[in-house]
């Protein structure tokens, strides 16, 4: 089963992505994560055009549909892939549509987490993370150092309100093309809807699995 995931920043759509991974033995294609590889190596071909990340740019459709590309190449046999932050435009969906039946695959399933601005606003602006081990805490758990390495946790900088606020405007612009576009094609939609801000991942994580079991598809 090949899964295409959909969710503003904040939305917990990579947690939700590695939860899906070990629960059907998917492989996670993030193309942010691709790009960060790519940039620890400037002798990397595609160093050049993969360095407009650090300005807050989109890579081109080209250089991105050639990494996911190379990635799907090696990635052929396994039982299915989730791909986090990709397609963006309508020229990456229908690259990854030819791509995907040029390997006899498709893009089985969209996952599109419909997460609330007030939702978001309230984990984002309240995330705090160790910067040591990275794990993540929320303000309102009360710690205000790491309970694992004792150091005080930190705001990651571009968590501020008015940052956040751009961010999902430029993320719902993209999205509505994508949403769009999906929802006329073969492909199972299932959009959940995120707008209470007690939800937990874990409960997030039983209305998928619902989700996917009205539809037959575990
Ligand atoms: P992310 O980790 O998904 O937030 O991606 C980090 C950065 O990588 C983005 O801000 C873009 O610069 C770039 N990027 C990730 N995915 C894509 C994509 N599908 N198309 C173009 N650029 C992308």
């Amino acid at each position: 089963m090949n899964i295409v995931m959909l969710g503003p920043p904040g939305s917990g759509k990579g947690t939700q992505a590695q939860y899906l991974v070990k629960r059907f033995g998917l492989v996670h294609i993030s193309t942010g994560d691709l790009f960060r590889e790519i940039l620890k190596n400037p002798d990397h071909p595609l160093y050049q055009e993969v360095r407009v990340v650090n300005e807050g740019k989109l890579v081109s459709d080209d250089v991105t549909n050639r990494v996911v590309e190379n990635a799907i190449e090696k990635l052929k046999d396994s039982k299915g892939i989730i791909f986090d932050g990709y397609p963006r435009t309508i020229s990456q969906a229908q690259a990854l549509d030819r791509m995907m039946s040029s390997v006899n695959m498709k893009v089985d399933v969209v996952l599109d987490l419909n997460v609330t601005q007030e939702v978001i606003l309230y984990r984002l602006l309240g995330r705090r993370i160790c910067p040591n081990c990275r794990k993540i805490y929320h303000v309102n758990d009360g710690y205000t150092q790491c309970p694992d390495c004792k150091v005080p946790l930190r705001v990651r900088d571009d968590d501020n309100e008015e940052t956040i606020v751009k961010r999902l405007k430029e993320y719902n612009e993209w999205a509505a093309h994508l949403k769009d576009y999906y929802s006329k094609s073969n492909s199972v939609y299932i959009s959940l809807t995120i707008d209470d801000v007690s939800k937990t991942s874990q409960e997030v994580q039983e209305e998928v699995i619902q989700e996917f079991s009205k539809r037959g598809l575990v």
